[in-house]
Parts: C-alpha cells; structure tokens; sequence
C-alpha cells in the first residue's frame, strides 16, 4: 500500500512538473507567437432579440503554438497577464481588431466589434489615447468599438479603472461588464461605474431551458438591469428554447453556438451573407 501510495505520489508530483514545464513553455514562447503571426482573432457575432439581426462581433484571441497546437485563451492570457506579457498581447489585439474593422470597411461591411480587456488594460490610464490615436488611424467611429471588462478586474482597482472607463465612455466607446453574476459586486456598485451592459455569464445561460434557478436568476438580473437603464447580453445561448426564453424576458442580445461559433475574419462575410433573422 505504501508504495502504491508512492506511486500515486510521484505520478502526481509529475503531472505538476508537466504542467509547469508548459506554463514555462508558453510565456518563453509568447512573445515569438506575436513576432511569427501565431495569434489570430476569432469573431463571434451578438444578436439583437428584436430585430433578429446581427448587432456586434466580439473578438477573441487565438494561438495556434508550433509544437504544442492549439492553446485556448483561459490558458495563455491568464500566463501572460502573471508574467508581465500582457500589455503586449493587448497591443497587438488592439492595432490587429482596428485594421480588421477598417478592411471589412472597404468591404461595405461596417461592423461594430467588442473587444476584452484584461486587469492590466482596465487599470492603464494611457489605453484612451492609444485607442483614440487608432481610431484616427484607421478612420474608425466610436461605434465600432466595444469594450469587456469584467467585474473583478474593475474592483481590483476601482478608482484607476474609474478614471479609464470614463475617459473610453467619453471616447463614446460603450462598455460591458462580462461575466456578470460570477462575482461579488452589487449592481449598485456596478452602476456608479460608466457601463452600458452587463453580459450575464454563460454558466447561468447554459442549461437556461432545463433549470429552474439559472432562470430565477437570469430573469431578475434581466429585470434589475433594465430598471437601472443597462442593456442585456446572454453569452452560452445553445439552443433555440434557451433563445426563446431569453427573448420572452425581454434580453437585449443574444451570444451562443446556437447563433454561431467563433470564426475567422474572412470566414465573417460569406456567414453574414448567408445569415437570415
Ligand atoms: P469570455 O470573454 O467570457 O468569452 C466567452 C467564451 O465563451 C469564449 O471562449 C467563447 O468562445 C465561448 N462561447 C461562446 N459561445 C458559447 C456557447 O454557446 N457555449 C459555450 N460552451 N461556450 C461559448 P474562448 O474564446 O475560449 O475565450 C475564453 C476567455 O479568454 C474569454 O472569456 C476571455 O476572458 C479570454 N479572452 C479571449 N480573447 C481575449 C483577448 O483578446 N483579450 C483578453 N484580455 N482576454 C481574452
Ligand atoms: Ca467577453
Ligand atoms: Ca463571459
Ligand atoms: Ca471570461
């Protein structure tokens, strides 16, 4: 039994070697990943209940590492924000979402896209000018922007990300609070920040048809946000019955596989072309 135990013991201390080896991996590799055009963007498009049409795309980041593949962004971003890369990672997303914007432009395409920020971006009193510098740039409007931000990132630090926040609403940039529900913060204090959206988790929108509470709890937070002027998101939107509900309880806009998955920039146009509310 006690070399069994030992067994177990070693496997595990190795598994937590392994693991700790590709943590080392990738923040080695992470700066290469932006030099070797590694990372690209996926764009996954937010429904308007209303109208049925497509109202935004949110953009999210994608590595595809030589050796280690595919590396999903709950890995690499949280990597990246621990050792210092993440301002980095957030340059390259910021200048690589306003080109695109520009080019689906020049395609007829005026897209509006929302970006996520990370803790860092949220805090950094400089982001207002570079995004504004990048607007002219790349001859965009404020509507064409979005912001993410989540919750527990703001209240880490509330007063610098109360000067940021305003500064980017003033820009005329509109700002969500992502995740909502998974933290501790009240709407109350929410509100004080200048936000224009709260997106309700997908834990809570997942299993929305078949789950009594996540509907007790999507419909009230549906509820205080409208009486607090705040428009709606549901991420995780899979089927077509959590879709009907969300829309019966009067949800602004819709997120999900159901509508579509995240795809690639190009990919954006031929679905938009064949997409019919
Ligand atoms: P998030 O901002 O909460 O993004 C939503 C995640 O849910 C995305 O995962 C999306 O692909 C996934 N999703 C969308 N619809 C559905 C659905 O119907 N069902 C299910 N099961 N999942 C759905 P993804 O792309 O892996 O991104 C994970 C997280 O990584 C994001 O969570 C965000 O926090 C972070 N992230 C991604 N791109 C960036 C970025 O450019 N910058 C920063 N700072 N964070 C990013
Ligand atoms: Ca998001
Ligand atoms: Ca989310
Ligand atoms: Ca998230």
């Amino acid at each position: 039994k006690a070399s069994r135990q030992r067994l177990n013991h070693e496997r595990y201390v190795e598994g937590q070697d392994e693991q700790h080896l590709r943590q080392l991996a990738l923040i080695r590799d992470l700066q290469e990943a932006v030099n070797n055009n590694e990372l690209w963007m996926a764009y996954q498009p937010k429904v308007d209940t209303r109208t049925g049409e497509v109202c935004q795309f949110e953009a999210l980041m994608r590595w595809r590492h030589p050796t280690l593949g595919f590396v999903p962004p709950d890995e690499f971003i949280g990597l990246a924000e621990r050792s210092g890369n993440i301002a980095m990672l957030s340059q390259w997303m910021l200048g690589h979402v306003c080109q695109q914007i520009h080019l689906w432009k020049a395609q007829g395409q005026h897209l509006s896209v929302a970006i996520n920020l990370s803790a860092s971006d949220v805090t950094d009193t400089a982001l207002p000018e570079r995004l504004n510098k990048l607007f002219s740039h790349y001859n965009l409007t404020p509507d064409q922007l979005a912001l993410e931000v989540t919750e527990s990132d703001v209240m880490h630090d509330v007063d610098a990300a109360t000067e940021t926040l305003l500064a980017l609403s003033q820009l005329g940039l509109k700002i969500s609070v992502d995740d909502y529900g998974t933290g501790y913060s009240s709407l109350a204090q929410i509100k004080r920040l200048p936000v224009d959206e709260l997106k309700i988790d997908k834990s809570f929108v997942l299993k929305l048809d078949t789950q009594e509470e996540d509907l007790t709890i999507v419909r009230s937070t549906i509820e205080m946000g409208h009486n607090l002027d705040l428009k709606i998101v549901a991420e995780g939107v899979e089927n077509s019955a959590s879709a009907e509900l969300l829309s019966r309880l009067h949800c602004d806009y819709l997120q999900g596989y159901w509508i579509a998955k995240p795809m690639p920039a190009d990919a954006v146009t031929a679905w938009l072309t064949g997409f019919k509310p």
